[in-house]
């Protein structure tokens, strides 16, 4: 495809016995925000290391822009940014030196340094500190700074191995606020996380991987759609509903299920139109509803749907 940034084909690697990534293919168009997500152990993080090439996968190949990326010295690497899960600072050199010596790292010196620089600290909101020392940072802000280190050399692709992992939640609010920003400006990304609403809200395209595997690769919306239920409508009714009516609920047509606990009435819906079906029965009846309310189901469900297991434990 004409726009394709990054290429990852049939990429695999093992330690030992086991498999920790095993025929992992996808692309990253530029532009694009692509969410890496899956389980604790599922093969992200060796995933994206062989990317940026810190591992040498057993086999495979990753290219970008139509360039090989090897694990030895390449020049296409200068075109990747990766923030690593552990934070790799220097603790007691003000924020601003620890950006300068990244740009040390890629040949940045003397004016174009310093204007990176601001630059950077302007994206994730540290101009302010940037004369303090990491030691002084919290969780969040040192990881804004990471992301800071990581966009020193001015990459086509930034990658973020699960950047909110151990922040809270104002700091992952600010990281947010950080990546919007970048997408805003063209940037493509892979963000990996074992949480569903973060690549939701972030990604333009989620890869699912689980044991190594992928397990889907497509948009949110098109991932929507392969829940077996849309939205769920949950009633409170005045007494219980006798099994007849569930049974006859569950068969109205875009009702994906129905049952009842008590007084409540929980069903499911292939399609949100379905819900004046399910209200329109129940009137028939002489049913008389207390409450209703309703929401869409969650994208996180996909996953208990692909594998019957929850992403997290
Ligand atoms: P994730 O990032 O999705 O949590 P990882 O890529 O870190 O998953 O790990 C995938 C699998 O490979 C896991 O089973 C993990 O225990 C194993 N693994 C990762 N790194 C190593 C290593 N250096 N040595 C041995 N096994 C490893």
């Amino acid at each position: 495809m004409a726009n394709v940034l990054l290429q990852v084909s049939h990429l695999s690697k093992s330690y030992g016995a086991r498999r920790a990534v095993d025929d992992v293919s996808f692309n990253v168009h530029a532009g694009q925000t692509v969410g890496l997500i899956g389980p604790n152990g599922a093969g992200k993080s060796t995933t994206v290391g062989m990317i940026v090439g810190l591992l040498r996968a057993d086999a495979g190949g990753i290219a970008l822009n139509g360039e090989a990326i090897t694990s030895g010295p390449c020049a296409v690497k200068r075109q990747i940014g990766f923030v690593p899960q552990d934070l790799a600072l220097y603790e007691d050199l003000p924020a601003r030196d620890n950006l300068l010596l990244f740009a040390a790292l890629y040949g940045i010196k003397g004016g174009e340094a310093k204007r990176r620089c601001d630059e950077v600290l302007d994206l994730v909101q540290l101009h302010d500190r940037a004369g303090d020392k990491p030691a002084a940072f919290s969780g969040g802000m040192k990881r804004r700074l990471n992301i800071a280190a990581a966009l020193m050399h001015d990459p086509a692709l930034l990658i973020l191995d699960e950047p909110t992992v151990g922040v809270d939640p104002q700091s992952r609010n600010a990281i947010f606020a950080t990546l919007e920003r970048l997408k805003g400006m063209g940037r493509s990304l892979i963000y990996t996380s074992h949480y569903m609403e973060e690549v939701e809200r972030l990604a333009d395209h989620i890869v699912i991987i689980d044991h190594g595997k992928v397990l889907a690769d497509e948009s949110p919306a098109a991932l929507h759609r392969r829940l077996p239920a849309q939205a769920a409508l949950r009633i409170e009714l005045a007494q219980a509903a006798p099994a007849t009516w569930i049974d006859a609920i569950a068969r109205l047509p875009g009702v994906s299920a129905a049952s009842t606990e008590g007084t409540q009435l929980d069903v499911l819906l292939g399609d949100g139109g379905a819900a004046l079906g399910v209200m329109g029965y129940l009137q028939a009846q002489g049913a008389e509803a207390l409450h209703f309310s309703t929401a869409r189901t969650k994208l996180e469900d996909i996953f208990l749907n692909l594998t019957g297991r929850s992403l997290r434990d």
